[in-house]
């Protein structure tokens, strides 16, 4: 039977395909797919990991004292009995065989399936058969734990696109993969990001959370905080996820099936007639030249920045190059290797860097999650990398080292104090002097900080004393103005992009930049949102960063405007008590 869960609109487009459920055992446990050679050795490890689980009982059934309760000889019997049971079996097989699922992955999937048919039993004997079956499963993965590497094969585009026709064609591994789960950190999404997924489901999160924020990167439909909808969707129950409504539309009727195929064609055909735009100067019909730059977490992203006509990236957030890798951070060699990787693969074009931005919801990895009250308040950013100057200098070396082959702008996040300044940019320099010392060669960086709490905003001139440019986190700077946690769909309501105070701070560190000629961007999402294009231009924004994905959209905008008609346009939007009302939002 057809049903819809809502969502948040987090990364437009349709996605149709079957769901793949994860991360719902009480077990942590890897997702990844494996090569399909390795497909017999994975069927052995869980086939050892039975075993092993099986002996254990054995045992524990011998040499049970005769005195011990007759219910925990019965109880292991049943364990033993569910540890050695074909579906249980058969199933872990076929996920394995067929959907590639590495085995920790196939396990918990057919967990999901067989809980299912035990919540559907009326005999409350065998419904309590569940935790059994639960225990044995969760006895196995405990005993097959530490044992495996990830690896993620990379997809082909035409996997990443289907259409409805497509979808009638193929069965088997070719049918487009929807990721269902209660929630994603971002280090996983990385893990995914190369991935077959065609489109991505989150229970909980806001629409600018960081785990939004690499689905908007990879430029595939999702929506996140569907509440319930990894409990409502079922393993391989057809989906669709329709990111412009945000949402998820789970046993679709042929007729509704029929309707999206529809409109996934008029997605594709718009996406064809902007790619037509990539070689289009960005100039507004008054002939403003507005700079286009791209948000990238990845080095291997630059390819795509410059395919989408990018003129440089103005922001590349190097946390995902620390993240998931249980507490060894990557050295400064291999630092210095991704920056130099990012810098070729712009050939040439600018790259801003930003230092590690890690906390709040970002953690390093499942082991290092933030537990404190108010992690968004916390040791983030550039707090995290002044508390650790060591680790810091790390980071800039590699920078500055790979400064000497390109143009680098060094961005640093979250700064609030005018003492924070002055720390990191003396860390800049013993960096330098480090360098020096080594006899080590680096190159020529602008300095730049992120205005992304409200406190930076208002002393706006105190940091234009320091750096050579600014770059406005609107993402931080709405939840840190407006009190909003970003990453929690319960206020996500609130989060709003055109409050007035919010666009009072936006404005003014955009005017205070122009008065002093120093360069400006956004790079927060609203960057890349074309309901936000004109407003921004009217405030006097001439550079904004986002996703790749979304540039076309934007350089569409900004042809189609006249600054001479939007500045006045702007300031009555400033002055208004519901600016929203003026842009028809
Ligand atoms: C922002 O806060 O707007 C920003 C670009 O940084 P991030 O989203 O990585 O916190
Ligand atoms: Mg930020």
């Amino acid at each position: 039977m057809t049903f819809s869960v809502p969502g948040l609109v987090v990364a437009r487009g349709i996605a149709i395909g079957r769901a793949v459920l994860v991360g719902s055992s009480r077990v942590e446990v890897a997702h990844y797919f494996i090569d399909s050679t390795q497909v017999d050795s994975e069927i052995a490890r869980v086939r050892q990991g039975r075993d092993t689980v099986a002996e254990e009982l054995q045992r524990l059934l011998d040499t049970m004292p005769a005195d011990a309760p007759h219910e925990l000889a019965a109880l292991l019997e049943v364990h033993l009995l569910l540890l050695n049971d074909e579906v249980l079996s058969i199933g872990v097989k076929h996920w394995i065989t067929e959907r590639l699922y590495n085995a920790e992955w196939a396990l918990t999937t057919q967990l999901d399936v067989i809980c299912r048919q035990f919540d559907e039993m009326e005999d409350p004997y065998l419904r309590e058969r569940k935790a059994d079956l639960e225990q044995v499963v969760e006895r196995i993965l405990r005993t097959m734990q530490g044992v495996a590497q990830p690896v993620v094969p990379p997809v082909s585009d035409t996997s990443r696109r289907k259409t409805q026709q497509d979808l009638l064609l193929e069965d088997g591994m070719d049918v487009p993969l929807v990721l269902v789960a209660h929630d994603l950190s971002p280090a996983d999404m990385l893990q995914f990001k190369t991935s077959v997924f065609a489109g991505f489901v989150t229970d909980v999160g806001g629409k600018t959370s960081h785990t939004a924020i690499v689905a908007r990167s990879m430029d595939i439909p999702a929506v996140v905080g569907a509440r319930m909808a990894s409990q409502l969707v079922r393993q391989d129950d057809w989906v669709i996820i329709d990111g412009d409504a945000g949402v998820v539309i789970v046993d679709p009727s042929p007729i509704i099936l029929a309707e999206y195929g529809y409109r996934q064609r008029q997605i594709e055909l718009e996406r064809e007639r902007l790619a037509r735009l990539r070689h289009t100067p960005s100039i507004t019909l008054d002939g403003q030249k507005v700079e286009l730059l791209a948000n990238i977490e990845q080095p291997a992203d630059a390819a795509s920045a410059v395919r989408a006509g990018a003129v440089g990236v103005g922001l590349f957030r190097t946390e995902f190059l620390f993240m998931g890798r249980h507490g060894n951070l990557p050295a400064e060699e291999e630092q210095y290797q991704a920056y130099r990787d990012a810098l070729e693969g712009m050939q040439g074009l600018p790259v801003t860097i930003r230092t590690i931005d890690v906390g709040a919801d970002k953690p390093l990895d499942k082991a290092h999650k933030d537990d404190h009250l108010n992690p968004a308040l916390g040791l983030r950013a550039i707090r995290w990398s002044l508390a650790d100057p060591a680790m810091f200098r790390v980071q800039l070396r590699a920078l500055l080292r790979a400064a000497a082959h390109g143009k680098i702008n060094l961005l640093f996040p979250m700064l609030a104090h005018v003492g924070e300044i002055r720390q990191t940019l003396a860390q800049v320099e013993l960096a330098k002097a480090e360098l020096d010392a080594r006899g080590q060669a680096y190159g020529p960086v602008r300095l730049g900080a992120m205005v992304e709490v409200p406190a930076a905003a208002l002393i706006v001139r105190t940091f234009l004393r320091y750096f050579d440019f600014l770059s406005i986190g609107t993402n931080d700077l709405i939840q840190y103005t407006l009190a909003i946690d970003r990453a929690d769909e319960s206020v996500s309501h609130l989060y709003d992009p055109l409050h007035p105070a919010v666009l009072r701070l936006v404005a003014e560190v955009i005017a205070e930049c122009q008065a002093q000629g120093k360069s400006v961007s956004v790079c927060g999402e609203t960057a890349g949102d074309v309901g936000m294009t004109r407003l921004l231009l009217g405030l006097g924004l001439r550079s904004f960063s986002m996703h790749p994905a979304q540039i076309l959209a934007v350089k569409q905008e900004i042809l189609r405007a006249d600054t001479r008609k939007l500045t006045p346009w702007a300031q009555q939007v400033l002055e208004a008590e519901e600016p929203a009302l003026l842009l028809g939002h």
